[in-house]
């Protein structure tokens, strides 16, 4: 009601909202923000547990530039530079689903609850796919890339269903992942989750996961109300996300997302449960991408792709690595964190910013020139990156996490991939570590930060404080 109140009030208010699911706080609720969700790690939840419904707030106060004339010059530069870069024109066209075809092209894509690396029925799910099917595009305020598509289901029973998107994850995750080659039940089912307020990587992930536990008769019908779990099966997708976000029957066990389910399932469930650190994977498998893959190992939000993407690998961006060579790729993962942990602390969006479509050095010269404050160049910005990532490692570590948790569900460690592009693939998880942690100048042993490391980084308070709970790296 008071949330009602305040945006009645003032009708340019801005909300962050739950649904259903955060109120019965399924592990991985969502917050929606217009059209757009805050996906990843439950934040849903967490207001739910609060009794939370919502946030509005508006502001009225003109935003003080420092140097005017030259940000704008700066501005400038930098929209010249984005104009130039083909991902621009992709994500104008396709958005996210830009490298729907990529993906697969070069075995990384998951099918399967993450079995294999290679859909043969991606043409389906393509970018071409979501064109015909996109009534607008729209983005972030002010971005000339406008890569939101707001799409529409086109035929069978659920035609009409919008979506804004579905991005490419979710193609993967509603879609390939699941064997269901079909855009328009991937945009009715993305529009049901972003209703019900349920992220849609770990819901799909989960589902896969539940599809091969069904396999294997870990799961019967008796446990699913008669539903068989199967590839392919549209109902099955439909069902699941309903069960799960008002945690109905056998979704009151997937709500809690694969790492609790496996747990309480047991019976070798956890091999195949794709999480890192009780966060669902995203739609890559790490095998064929070292340095992508460690950087989801090593995220310190459990299994995302977003911080620390390996667009070397991926894109080739900025400038390209091999994906199955392993030296290097602790380096690099390191380099990709702290970049994006500054960038993500400026608010540069992720897109251009990992692939540099626009230069790091206009970056910093923006924010220099807006604030008014010289934070230095790259240099010093991956410091201030450095800096953030040490911080959150540092409250990880506080709260138990250390080297046993950066790690794969077993799947990823022993099973190479059986066949496609990237056939034969492992994920050659100790030695990456061990240059990680290296590169980190952390312990290699646990994993955990040392007051050298620490104090470089003017956090003295952080190694004191480690240190008086025995959790300081030697
Ligand atoms: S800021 Fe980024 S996410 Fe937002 S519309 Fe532009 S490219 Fe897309």
């Amino acid at each position: 009601l008071i949330l009602k109140e305040h945006i009645i009030r003032n009708p340019r208010a801005e909300t962050a909202v739950i649904g259903p699911a955060g109120e019965r706080l399924v592990r991985y609720a969502t917050v929606q923000c217009g059209t757009r969700q805050l996906g990843r790690g439950g934040i849903g939840a967490v207001m739910g547990s609060k009794n939370l419904k919502g946030v509005a707030v508006y502001g009225d106060k003109p935003i003080p530039i420092a140097n005017e004339e030259l940000l704008k010059e700066l501005v400038r530069e930098q929209v010249k530079q984005l104009a130039a870069a083909h991902g621009t024109k992709r994500m104008q066209r396709y958005g996210t689903a830009a490298i729907h075809a990529l993906i697969n092209q070069i075995g990384d894509y998951p099918y399967k609850n993450f079995r294999e690396t290679f859909y043969p029925d991606h043409e389906k799910l393509n970018g071409e796919e979501k064109v015909k099917r996109t009534i607008r595009n729209t983005g972030c305020p002010n971005c000339m890339i406008m890569c939101w598509k707001f799409t529409y289901a086109r035929e069978g029973p659920y035609a009409g269903a919008w979506v804004d998107g579905p991005e490419y994850e979710t193609f993967c995750t509603f879609g390939g992942l699941l064997d269901i080659p079909n855009l328009d039940v991937v945009i009715y089912a993305n529009q049901l989750a972003d209703n019900y307020g349920i992220d849609t990587i770990s819901t799909g992930v989960t589902i896969s996961f539940a599809i091969e536990a069904f396999e294997r008769g870990i799961l019967t019908t008796k446990d699913t109300d008669g539903l068989e779990l199967k590839w392919g099966d549209e109902k099955v997708l439909l069902t699941l996300i309903r069960k799960i976000a008002f945690r109905e029957g056998i979704g009151d066990l997937l709500a809690e997302g694969v790492k609790r389910a496996s747990e309480k399932l047991g019976r070798g469930s956890e091999y195949f449960a794709i999480h890192v650190k009780g966060l669902e994977l995203p739609a890559y498998d790490p095998r064929p991408v070292k340095a992508h893959g460690l950087g989801m190992v090593t995220s310190n939000i459990g299994g995302s792709h977003a911080i620390g993407y390996g667009t070397q690998e991926v894109f080739g961006l900025p400038t390209k690595v091999d994906r199955y060579t392993i030296e290097g790729k602790g380096k690099l993962t390191v380099y990709n964190q702290n970049r994006l942990a500054w960038g993500e602390c400026c608010i540069w969006c992720t897109f251009p910013t990992r692939s540099e479509w626009h230069k790091p050095d206009i970056l910093t010269k923006i924010i220099n020139a807006a604030t008014g404050i010289d934070f230095g160049g790259f240099e010093e910005a991956l410091k201030i990156g450095e800096r953030i990532w040490n911080v959150e490692k540092a409250f990880n570590v506080r709260e138990g996490f250390d080297r046993r948790h950066d790690t794969l569900p077993e799947r990823f460690l022993k099973e190479p991939i059986p066949s496609g592009p990237s056939a034969g693939q492992i994920f050659e998880l100790e030695p990456l570590l061990n240059e990680y942690y290296q590169a980190r100048g952390w312990d290699v042993a646990t994993g955990l930060p040392t007051r050298a490391k620490l104090e470089e980084l003017d956090l003295k308070d952080i190694a004191d404080e480690l240190e008086k709970m025995g959790r300081l790296g030697g």
